[in-house]
């Protein structure tokens, strides 16, 4: 028991951040960014950085997502001090296994009279707010079961009907907080209607979870998405009522698509999964992502620890950013251009020839990495390297017919002698034909590759047997 306190008092003094995803979908790009600017802000402070799972919502929570959601983080390299799979003190992570600690704070709050029950109907509910709505005033709950009598409410619970429990909100306050991302932040309480800490069902809701969650995990710095903004005076009063600390929230601006609506499905991939799968490189997402909506004089694609140096909420914005592909496909490029051999080799996994001599992938990669951006732009160079001699194309046909026979038969037989040597073949086909520059190297290029353009031609040949190399160059012989 001492060992524990200890360890929960230390845990306690270092502070943390989180992130504290519902798994009622895959992660998607927005979710992505939360979870790497509080991993960052972690870092950069010294602090923790705790995955809180909000399954509180069973209906719509699904041990898959979870699944997912830890996958997507552990492949981004965004891996968690404490949460699943790292229980602590601070524990449990999942928010569906904290029933009985919620329990305790209703009572206490209801022991307060900070709460009271709610008998209305969803009915009743949204009639309110479309009377509301009708008479131009903004929609909050109206009141109805705030002053019931003790009796009254028995009446109601005998007659079986189920309670939700409501938040009293304090009249005449003013609620005052300063947001990480966006400065200064005042409202009134008298604009906030009573609400729903605890659903009908028994279950915590949204606003009192996360809230309760936040400070008795130590969370210290939060960072979400800015439709989160105005539930913050909401969370803080909660928080306020329990005696329980308030974190430091920042709230960041929407990432949107192209034409200006939020990034969804609409706008073609959107989940990490979607990303990953279509051989996205982690650190290319990771690069782009830091880069929306935080802006930094650092160029060049760096790694987590670099990041964490760069990062500063300072340098986050207030303003939407603009998802665009094209810029994911320029931190791609550079990611892939700085992939090791054996990371190359896994990258374009199974599109790769089986039993190929390992030396001739190595060559085939660094051939080819310079030209591609997603493992399918290697497809073709696979087939042409590893697969039968390609057809030329009339264009190919006529350039390989006017350099001669002689070139290539000279070239053949300089592969026959000196191997794979590109410089050597070179060489023999310059002598045979008396052509140079341009003039020596195309004819050479359709007749290897079936093409006028692609990787380099010397690595290439190191990718190929050279009775293949050979058999190629004696077809125009
Ligand atoms: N579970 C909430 C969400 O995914 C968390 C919001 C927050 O970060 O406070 O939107």
């Amino acid at each position: 028991m001492a060992e524990m306190d200890r360890t929960t008092a230390q845990t306690f003094t270092r502070g943390a951040t989180r992130f504290a995803p519902s798994p009622t979908g895959e992660l998607h790009l927005g979710n992505a960014r939360t979870a790497l600017f509080n991993f960052l802000l972690a870092r950069r402070a010294g602090e923790r950085f705790v995955l809180r799972i909000e399954d509180t919502d069973a209906s719509r929570s699904l041990a898959e997502h979870t699944e997912g959601l830890l996958a997507d983080l552990v492949w981004l390299g965004l891996e968690w001090d404490a949460g699943p799979g790292c229980e602590d003190a601070l524990g449990p992570y999942h928010q569906s296994q904290r029933g009985a600690f919620y329990a305790r704070l209703f009572s206490q709050l209801e022991h307060q009279g900070a709460v009271y029950p709610c008998f209305c109907t969803a009915l009743e509910l949204a009639a309110a707010r479309s009377a509301q709505r009708s008479a131009g005033r903004a929609p909050r709950y109206p009141g109805t079961c705030r002053e019931l009598t003790e009796s009254e409410r028995s009446q109601r619970r005998a007659a079986g009907l189920a309670a939700t429990l409501r938040f009293r909100v304090p009249s005449g306050r003013r609620i005052e907080f300063t947001d990480l991302v966006h400065g200064a932040q005042s409202f009134l309480s008298d604009d906030i209607g009573d609400f729903v800490v605890r659903r009908a069902d028994g279950s915590a809701a949204f606003f009192f979870s996360n809230a309760v969650d936040d400070a008795s995990m130590g969370v210290t710095q939060v960072l979400r998405g800015e439709d989160h903004l105005t539930n913050t005076p909401r969370q803080l009063l909660i928080l306020e009522a329990l005696g329980l600390p308030a974190p430091r929230y920042g709230h960041l601006a929407l990432i949107l698509g192209a034409d200006g609506s939020p990034l969804s499905k609409r706008h073609g991939a959107a989940s990490v999964r979607e990303f990953r799968e279509r051989g996205y490189r982690p650190e290319a997402l990771i690069n782009y992502l830091f880069r929306l909506g935080h802006s930094s004089p650092e160029h060049d694609l760096l790694g987590l620890e670099a990041l964490v140096h760069a990062f500063d909420t300072h340098h986050l914005g207030r303003a939407p950013a603009h998802f665009d592909e094209q810029q994911l496909r320029v931190w791609q490029k550079a990611a892939v251009h700085r992939l090791s051999p054996a990371q190359a080799r896994g990258w374009l996994g199974a599109l790769l020839p089986q039993n190929v001599d390992p030396a001739a992938v190595e060559a085939f990669t660094t051939a080819v990495l310079p030209n591609v951006v997603l493992p399918e732009d290697a497809q073709e160079w696979v087939r042409i390297v590893f697969g039968a001699p390609p057809p030329l194309d009339a264009e190919g046909e006529q350039i390989v017919r006017e350099a001669g026979a002689t070139l290539f038969a000279a070239a053949a037989r300089a592969v026959a002698v000196s191997g794979n040597d590109l410089a050597a073949i070179v060489a023999a086909a310059r002598q045979a034909s008396g052509r140079k520059g341009a003039q020596l190297y195309r004819p050479l290029r359709f007749a290897l590759t079936g093409l006028g353009h692609g990787p380099e031609l010397a690595p290439l040949l190191r990718a190929m047997p050279t009775g293949e190399i050979e058999r190629r160059l004696a077809r125009f012989a």
